[in-house]
């Protein structure tokens, strides 16, 4: 075993890291405050590279593994994790499913455009009814020979208007229950769809969330991913990759926080010295360096098991569950090294805090994440 990066693994860090720094820093707390999509950064990390990471070259992609995907999340979400989650949807959840299960001619119109980042994807499971419970979808396919007529609702999607290209999960046979989903290709301008106003959150607020709407829409048969049916296992194979992706987000805002806070501590003088020189200070630091790096070993071992083709649904869930806790309590902490400054826009934590809290719900919830363990460790 070798804790090792590749030349090519650490450039990809370095260039990840660089980005963050010159293009994503100036500006995050603006596009936060006013809830202002990275559009130009996005535009602009898609010419990189960065937004069809592991999908290979010939689709378009840059042919990363995922090891490298983590790297770059981690330091993208160092600084903005309304700019990651597009990096996250778009590769884990949207790319993926498409190279993975998608028809050469799918591949073709649709993956092509969204890995070399010319066009942003977004992925359509839940529902004002149906979230942790995904199964019950109210949303309806209904088979109409050579299209599907689609009517419903879809709730909380990411990159919700900044998307082109949706893949939508729907109803078609409600007797077989989950077997009777469909995952769809649903693109933007189809009539009969129409994307709700914007969600005013919490944190990530530079992204965009929104409801959808569907009348009527007809959905071409060949726009179907996968076999008649296969829609929701094609989501949960989707969801396993995805939540390497949100694991490392929360990485990524578990150790900027620290990296702050480490900074800080250095500087404030208090009592005739620097915080750091407190051990309540050395403590808290020692604790929030153990955790992250155990979060980053789980988020490596899980990209490391899909790179190699090994089962890693398990490893993925426990990275997203103890990689969002440990987002959760580090940037509560780094808020109290910084004190007072720490609840102020201009220090950065108080976002990292906001930001991390949605790494322990969507993608499922840290809940879902210990059912899903809990049954393959009980297998
Ligand atoms: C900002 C944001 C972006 C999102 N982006 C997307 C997206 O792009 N695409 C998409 O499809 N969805 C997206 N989601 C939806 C997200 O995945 C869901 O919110 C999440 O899965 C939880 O579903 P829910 O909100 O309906 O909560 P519920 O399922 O109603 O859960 C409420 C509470 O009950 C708990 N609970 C539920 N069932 C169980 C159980 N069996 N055992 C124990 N506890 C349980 C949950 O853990 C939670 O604490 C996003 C959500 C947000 C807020």
């Amino acid at each position: 075993m070798y804790f090792e990066f590749t030349e090519e693994q650490l450039m990809i860090q370095e260039a990840a890291r660089e980005f963050a720094q010159t293009e994503l820093k100036p500006g995050v707390i603006e596009r936060d405050e006013h809830q202002k999509f990275p559009a130009e950064q996005i535009k602009k990390l898609g010419e990189l590279g960065f937004l069809g990471m592991m999908v290979p070259e010939a689709h378009g992609g840059s042919g990363m593994d995922t090891i490298s995907y983590v790297l770059a999340m981690e330091e993208l979400s160092k600084i903005d994790a309304s700019a990651s989650v597009v990096v996250s949807v778009n590769n884990s959840l949207v790319c993926f499913g498409l190279e993975k299960y998608g028809t050469e001619a799918q591949k073709q119109k649709y993956l092509v455009p969204l890995a070399k980042g010319e066009k942003i994807g977004a992925f359509c499971l839940s529902e004002p009814e149906a979230g942790s419970d995904a199964t019950s979808q109210r949303t309806i396919a209904i088979d109409m020979g050579d299209h599907y007529l689609l009517n419903g609702v879809k709730n909380w999607i990411t990159n919700g208007s900044s998307a082109s290209t949706y893949i939508v999960m729907a109803q078609t046979d409600a007797a077989k229950r989950h077997n009777g989903i469909n995952a769809l290709i649903v693109e933007r301008g189809m009539p009969g769809f129409t994307v709700g106003a914007k969600e005013n959150k919490l944190g990530i607020r530079g992204s965009d969330t929104h409801s959808l709407m569907f009348t009527d829409v007809k959905v071409p048969k060949e726009n179907r991913i996968g076999e008649e049916g296969f829609g929701f296992k094609f989501a949960m194979s989707t969801l396993d990759g995805g939540r390497i992706g949100i694991a490392s987000q929360a990485l990524g805002i578990a150790s900027g926080a620290y990296e702050l806070a480490l900074q800080y501590s250095k500087e404030r003088k208090a009592f005739g010295k620097t915080i750091a020189d407190l051990q309540a200070t050395q403590f808290k630091l020692a604790d929030m360096a153990t955790e992250i790096e155990a979060a980053r070993l789980l988020c490596l071992k899980a990209a490391w098991l899909k790179d190699k083709g090994l089962p890693y649904a398990q490893a993925s869930s426990m990275a997203k569950l103890f990689a969002s806790e440990v987002a959760m309590r580090v940037t509560i902490e780094a808020v109290q090294i910084h004190g007072g400054y720490g609840f102020v826009k201009e220090y950065h934590v108080e976002r990292l805090m906001r930001d991390a809290k949605i790494t322990q719900i969507y993608e499922g919830t840290s809940e879902i994440q210990r059912i899903v363990i809990s049954r393959e460790v009980l297998k």
